[in-house]
């Protein structure tokens, strides 16, 4: 039997991505290899959103090489978002590349393998989604769902839309015979992906098929029998409209968290960036969430050091942060991306500015989140167990509703939905005790969202 080796680098997208990979090599009959010189088929599922993603994959490939040097037969494979942006150039650049191909060209891959010929052969099309293809998900009780591929937004550092195409939806009842179906194998926790999925089914109509709209997409999910967590991620500011802010106060099954990316506290700057809301608008939308849900969890992603960002402008996004108090976020040193409009900018940022600028916004992101971490000490949460902590294996690790990593002592198992009396609490990290009462009465006397 023919062995294969994954390496995904990136997001929750190409983590998905790469789950329908191994799932269709899967049933073309090759079995996973647990590290890379035991494949026959090495695979890279690559990300090109900053330079540093490009560098580390460019690490991995020059391993491939010295590997195909050994055993010619060895086929390397490369798919994902740095194959679409530099496409044919690949086999030109690194000439013991067999096969790459761009996201949406998952199921080429299998063509590739199962054709006759194998000289080197590229798939960039843009298609839309590439359904039907079997996955293999990391755990069996957690499933992802892409609902729409592509991004018809031009924020003006990103090169997302020339690797991923235009925004292109799912039909809402494809997605729903999906989760239903994953809800069949075992899955109770559903992540809903997209680059802007709150825009999720404007162009359903125009395609043939019946309108919907994000809320109504959350309403059809929480509706399945077995589907306890719905989460999503991203949504734009842009979009975050009040049927979302309700439906999260009104569905059961829909986290108290919501992921959603600032990239800049200056209005001038998010106007640089074309990120088509203001500061106002972006604290409009936050009030919006928790006025729905006092208690939501607000995470978010920040951009420093982008063209012209001035001393003032970075004030702007530290004051902020320190007014809405994010539970976390992921921040971004920027990074000039090819073919997308800020990289020609003047007035790049020198990278001691920018290191020294990363360094406050995490101390002030960190401390922040700390504080709001405290509003759930003494509190006991619903935790989906997903296995033995990393630090402590004595220990179980799960994820409260609001997203939060919680580190407890228990008797779960993996896929449980456990609840814990929460003890201590880091910028990170809960910690607690499995409630026993909890566990003695079903659940029923303990639970506190
Ligand atoms: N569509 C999503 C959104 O708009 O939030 C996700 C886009 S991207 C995969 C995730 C994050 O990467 C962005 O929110 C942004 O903060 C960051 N990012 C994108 N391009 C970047 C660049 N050129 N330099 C630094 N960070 C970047
Ligand atoms: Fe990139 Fe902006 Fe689209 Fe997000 S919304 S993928 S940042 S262009």
């Amino acid at each position: 039997m023919k062995r294969y080796h994954v390496t995904t680098f990136g997001c929750q997208m190409n983590e998905h991505d790469s789950e329908r990979m191994k799932g269709m090599l899967e049933s073309i009959g090759y079995a996973e290899a647990p590290d890379p010189d035991a494949a026959d088929l090495i695979l890279f599922n690559t990300c090109s959103i900053r330079e540093a993603a490009d560098s580390k994959f460019l690490a991995h490939l020059g391993h491939a090489k010295r590997r195909k040097r050994e055993r010619p037969d060895v086929v390397i494979g490369v798919g994902g978002c740095w194959a679409q942006s530099v496409k044919d150039e690949v086999f030109q650049k690194f000439p013991f590349v067999d096969v790459a191909f761009g996201p949406g060209q998952v199921h080429k891959l299998a063509e590739f393998l199962t054709s006759e010929s194998l000289t080197a052969q590229g798939y960039f099309e843009f298609e839309g989604f590439a359904g039907d293809l079997p996955e293999k998900r990391a755990r069996e009780f957690q499933g992802w769902v892409q609902i729409s591929v592509g991004c018809n937004m031009k924020c003006s550092y990103c090169i997302v839309p020339s690797t991923r195409g235009r925004d292109v939806a799912r039909p809402l009842q494809t997605l729903v015979a999906d989760v239903e179906r994953m809800a069949s194998e075992g899955v109770t926790e559903v992540t809903l992906l997209g680059q802007n999925v709150n825009a999720y089914g404007r162009d359903l109509h125009r395609r043939g098929f019946t309108p919907a709209t994000f809320a109504q997409l959350l309403e059809a999910i929480d509706a399945i029998d077995g589907i306890e967590r719905i989460r999503y991620t991203s949504p734009h500011p842009q979009d975050m409209k009040e049927d979302v802010a309700r439906a999260h106060a009104e569905l059961s099954a829909l986290c108290e968290h919501v992921h959603l990316p600032l990239q800049s506290g200056s209005s001038r700057l998010l106007k640089a960036m074309r990120r088509t809301y203001t500061r106002e608008r972006y604290l409009d939308r936050v009030a919006l969430l928790r006025e729905h849900v006092p208690d939501v969890a607000l995470t978010t992603d920040i951009i420093v050091g982008f063209p012209g960002e001035t001393d003032e402008d970075f004030e702007q996004t530290l004051s902020l942060c320190e007014e809405v108090a994010y539970d976390g976020a992921f921040t971004f040193v920027y990074s000039p991306r090819r073919d997308t409009e800020a990289a020609d900018f003047p007035d790049q940022v020198p990278h001691e500015v920018k290191v020294e600028r990363m360094d406050r916004l995490v101390e002030t992101i960190q401390r922040n989140a700390h504080e709001r971490a405290q509003r759930f000490v003494g509190r006991t949460l619903e935790v989906l167990v997903e296995g033995p902590s990393r630090k402590d294996p004595t220990r179980l690790r799960g994820r409260s509703r609001h997203n939060k990593v919680v580190n407890f002592v228990g008797l779960a198992q993996p896929g449980d939905y456990v609840h814990v009396e929460i003890e201590r609490a880091t910028s990170q990290t809960l910690t607690g005790e499995e409630s026993l009462l909890a566990r003695a009465t079903g659940g029923a006397a303990a639970l506190a969202r």
